[in-house]
């Protein structure tokens, strides 16, 4: 089987066949994440941090805080092993 990029998720993430299952890993090490029908996010590091801060911090940009709409944080995801990251996403505080 010719490996398969993950779609949507990055150019870091792979579909593999393993011991004839299909796999989720990373294209940097090789570490296997999860099955391919799993949900790989569960498998990754995460951290999350306020956006506002990020982008005023490490992007200098003064960013006003939304009135009246929900906190947003940046969400990046992982490798357990490399540490590449695999996904950045702006999401709703919970
Ligand atoms: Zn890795």
């Amino acid at each position: 089987m010719k490996n398969a990029t993950v779609k949507g998720y990055g150019i870091y993430l792979e579909v593999v066949e393993q011991d004839s299952k299909k796999v989720i890993q990373c294209n940097q090490c090789g570490t296997v994440l999860c099955g391919a029908d799993d949900n790989w996010q569960a498998h990754a590091i995460t951290i999350k941090s306020d956006l506002v801060g990020f982008m005023d911090k490490v992007c200098g940009v003064e960013v006003a805080p939304p009135v009246g709409e929900p906190k947003l944080l940046m969400r990046r995801l992982y490798c357990p092993s490399c540490q590449v990251c695999f996904e950045t996403e702006a999401i709703e505080a919970s």
